[in-house]
């Protein structure tokens, strides 16, 4: 279990900013941009690289939902970043997969 699974259980805290049936989504605790929200499906999915076309819905929904959370942000007309980091080369920490929702300043690219 990941701690992502403890603040959808309500076991630990966050500031959720969106919730429904199937996905949560709360303020990141490090922050790296002025709306840094992390938007995560109910169901326990380690990486990107364990979805199933099962959870082709589930996905689809979320990203219905994040420019929904970046429009309620007040980040949706000046823009934002989406960003699934997969495994050690990206950087991911926490085996839940997790999409980070960006904004709120003029972001870098390529990543460093
Ligand atoms: P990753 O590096 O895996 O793509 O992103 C994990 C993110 O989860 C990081 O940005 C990190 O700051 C955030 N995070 C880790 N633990 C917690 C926590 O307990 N609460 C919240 N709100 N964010 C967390």
């Amino acid at each position: 279990m990941t701690i992502f699974t403890k603040i959808i259980n309500k076991e630990i805290p966050a500031t959720i900013v969106y919730e429904d049936e199937h996905c949560l989504a709360f303020r990141d605790i490090h922050p790296q941009a002025p709306v840094h929200v992390l938007l995560i499906p109910k169901k326990a999915i380690p990486t990107l690289n364990d979805v199933s076309p099962a959870d082709q819905l589930l996905l689809g929904h979320m990203l219905l939902v994040a420019p929904r959370i970046a429009s309620q942000e007040g980040i949706a007309a000046d823009g934002y970043r989406l960003v699934f980091n997969t495994n050690r080369d990206a950087g991911q920490t926490v085996a839940h997969i997790h999409l980070h929702i960006l904004g709120g300043r003029a972001l870098g690219w390529p990543p460093g």
